[in-house]
């Protein structure tokens, strides 16, 4: 079947009525880097940049981080690759970091709640991006905002980071910053986030746990853990609007943009830009290929009203069929 799929490698991801939208890649280690190329996939939307540190045994410099995000930049010419800044707590533990044992780590000192206390290896990691920068088009998004107050301090620690490059002879290019949405807290405030940054990312795969209050990573929940239940469906579709009212684009880079019923869903919300795992990216442009605008758009505004993820998931059934 991945063979027959080939043929979408150089093509347009497109409707039957000519809407398009773009696939770009999730990636974490270099090896993925080839993984998205053979899929076409168009730069990344999302590097997941605690891959590198969690597979090694101490953190690593800030040269050998610019040598690995050198080389995830060079494998996307052209295209734009958006670097995340470290993302750890919660599932992700760096074996050689002191942590606190915490009763919630998902509601604790994780992501960039992290980096903001460690601003010296933070501004070392902002530091080895921004010199990437100087070899393609990349853009720096922090995981995890929930206030305005973090986006500031965010921020100056980009300005402190450039000027020390400056002081050291880089000529560092402009670097768009984004936030990642994933906290409901932060759907609220997108339009006081959307003055401070260039763009955001939805990242559903923490938003849908804060919205149902089901752990992600725990199999005894996972029923409850619903992609297409109408409230996290409901928080996309405010994304959506915030984004378009305030110019800013919005990208999704939650799991479930790679599965079929969910991307059809999505698009009929007016998402148009998508970072999915690349082995998906075949298969949702075959099916975009078959699907018009017009009754994605209505499906998607009746499924906000459903009362239930299953509901929403028989809508999306009978439109794109078993076939995926
Ligand atoms: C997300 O939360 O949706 C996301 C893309 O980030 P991660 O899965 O790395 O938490
Ligand atoms: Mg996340």
């Amino acid at each position: 079947q991945q063979e027959a799929l080939q043929q979408y490698k150089d093509r347009d991801a497109v409707t039957v009525d000519g809407t398009r939208v773009s696939l770009r890649a999730n990636i974490g280690l270099l090896s993925d880097v080839a993984i998205a190329q053979q899929h076409g996939a168009l730069g990344v939307g999302l590097y997941r940049t605690e891959l590198p540190y969690m597979s090694r045994a101490s953190f690593p410099d800030r040269q050998t981080q610019y040598e690995i995000y050198r080389r995830v930049v060079e494998g996307f010419p052209g295209q734009p690759v958006t670097v995340r800044t470290l993302d750890i707590g919660g599932d992700k533990m760096l074996p050689y970091f002191d942590s606190p044992k915490e009763l919630n780590p998902f509601l604790g000192w994780r992501s960039v709640r992290v980096s903001l206390d460690h601003r010296e290896m933070f501004q070392t990691q902002i530091e080895a991006v921004l010199m990437a920068a100087t070899h393609g088009n990349v853009r720096l998004m922090f995981p995890m905002v929930t206030t305005i107050d973090e986006i500031a301090a965010c921020k100056e620690i980009v300005a402190n980071a450039r000027q020390s490059l400056s002081d050291q002879g880089w000529d560092i290019p402009h670097v768009p910053v984004g936030v990642m949405i994933e906290v409901p807290g932060a759907v609220a405030l997108a339009d006081h986030f959307a003055k401070e940054v260039d763009f955001f990312a939805l990242g559903t795969n923490d938003l849908i746990q804060y919205l149902l209050a089901a752990d992600r990573a725990n199999p005894a929940v996972s029923r409850y853990y619903d992609s297409l239940h109408p409230a996290v469906l409901s928080s996309i579709a405010q994304m959506v609007a915030a984004a378009k009212r305030c110019g800013r684009e919005l990208c999704i880079c939650g799991e479930m943009a790679s599965d079929p019923a969910c991307f059809a869903i999505l698009v009929g919300l007016g998402l148009r830009e998508f970072s999915v795992s690349s082995p998906s990216i075949f298969g949702l442009k075959a099916l975009l290929s078959r699907l018009d605008i017009d009754q994605l758009t209505m499906m998607s505004q009746q499924a906000l009203t459903q009362a239930s993820g299953n509901h929403v998931r028989q809508l999306v059934d009978a439109m794109i069929g078993d076939e995926t």
